[in-house]
């Protein structure tokens, strides 16, 4: 019998809980009757909206995989969310191209990167996963495959962030073109590369009743791009992995950095290794700050979740939040620890 039938409910991470109605004193622990906990985690404060829509899924006793997909959707399409989705900030030649990955409780695991036109890349790499052999489509070949399954192009520029991309190029000065000597990542008004004023993807994480994980990550990705830049997101292993076995990690922030750590993987890997959830993102964060003390100065953000709804998280810098729902609170927003 799988041993996590015999788990008795869960706790989240230490920590204290910022809720939409103001502080809460702790983060709730929400042991359902009997067992196993229905939870849902997302990055960022628009995580808080997205977990709503997917605890629709999983308080009907509904599977994770649909959860994280429906939840996801709701900053895809929000058009004040200028790095999910469609109103997604373009890349720095006015092209909006998506990312997205998606993963089951089997392990299946289906993705599309640098996707233009399709509103909901979440529900494409879906189909990539169900409906093809492959894990990955990129670009033409990703809006191509999405056309022949019946979604519909849209122009994914809104004139929001087509008015910021023109603001933009009145002082663009990223060119990381052969040679040139300028190699920086973009940073936002905040002034931080990866931080929530430039770039922010949504992550994430789900169990359901029979206590099967899922996850999903989506994000127009880093603003101002080079065309066909492709971020951590869309890779399974750096923005997103989940192994029912152990638990499920989902990143956001410079996508580069996670890439070259393999991130998520190393996350779940941890855990596999006995590290709880929030030590297995904080080892993660400094990993990438050990091969690269520069990436200090930037922000990434990790969040994991185990078999037993255990949930934590670290980023770099100051400023990441995480949001986290279940059976006795659906608008919890906590404030991510980092090592600076
Ligand atoms: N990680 C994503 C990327 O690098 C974007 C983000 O989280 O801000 O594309």
């Amino acid at each position: 019998m799988d041993r996590r039938r015999f788990l008795q409910g869960a706790t989240i991470a230490s920590g204290m809980a910022l809720t939409t109605q103001g502080f809460a004193k702790a983060v709730p622990a929400a042991p359902a009757a009997g067992g196993m906990v229905p939870r849902v985690v997302s990055t960022w404060d628009f995580g808080v909206a997205a977990n709503q829509a997917a605890w629709k899924v999983l308080s009907a006793g509904g599977r994770s995989l649909d959860a994280v997909e429906q939840g996801v959707r709701v900053p895809e399409a929000d058009l004040r969310n200028h790095s999910v989705g469609k109103g997604g900030y373009p890349d720095r030649d006015g092209k909006v191209t998506l990312d997205a990955s998606i993963m089951d409780e089997h392990g299946n695991c289906g993705a599309v990167a640098a996707m233009e036109h399709i509103a909901h890349p979440i529900s494409v790499a879906r189909r990539v996963m169900e409906r093809t052999p492959h894990v990955l489509l990129v670009g033409d070949g990703a809006l191509q495959f999405a056309l022949e399954q019946g979604f519909p192009r849209e122009e994914l520029l809104t004139p929001d962030a087509d008015k910021a991309w023109h603001e933009w190029l009145k002082t663009a000065k990223y060119k990381p073109v052969a040679n040139s000597e300028v190699k920086t990542y973009n940073a936002g008004p905040g002034g931080t590369p990866g931080d929530a004023t430039n770039h922010d993807t949504i992550g994430m994480l789900a169990i359901d009743a029979k206590g099967n994980l899922s996850g999903a990550c989506t994000t127009s990705g880093m603003a101002w791009k080079l065309h066909g830049r492709v971020g951590d997101s869309p890779i399974i292993g750096a923005g997103l992995y989940v192994d029912n076995e152990v638990g499920g990690a989902t990143s956001t922030g410079v996508g580069e950095e996670v890439i070259r750590n393999v991130g998520s993987f190393l996350v779940v890997e941890l855990m596999r290794q006995g590290r709880s959830p929030e030590d297995a993102c904080r080892e993660a964060v400094e990993r990438i700050i050990r091969r690269k003390p520069d990436a200090r100065d930037l922000q990434v953000g990790f969040l994991a979740m185990d078999t037993k709804g255990n949930v934590g998280a670290w980023a770099i810098q100051k400023g990441f939040s995480y949001a986290v729902c279940d059976a006795a609170k659906q608008d919890t927003l906590i404030p991510g620890k980092s090592s600076y």
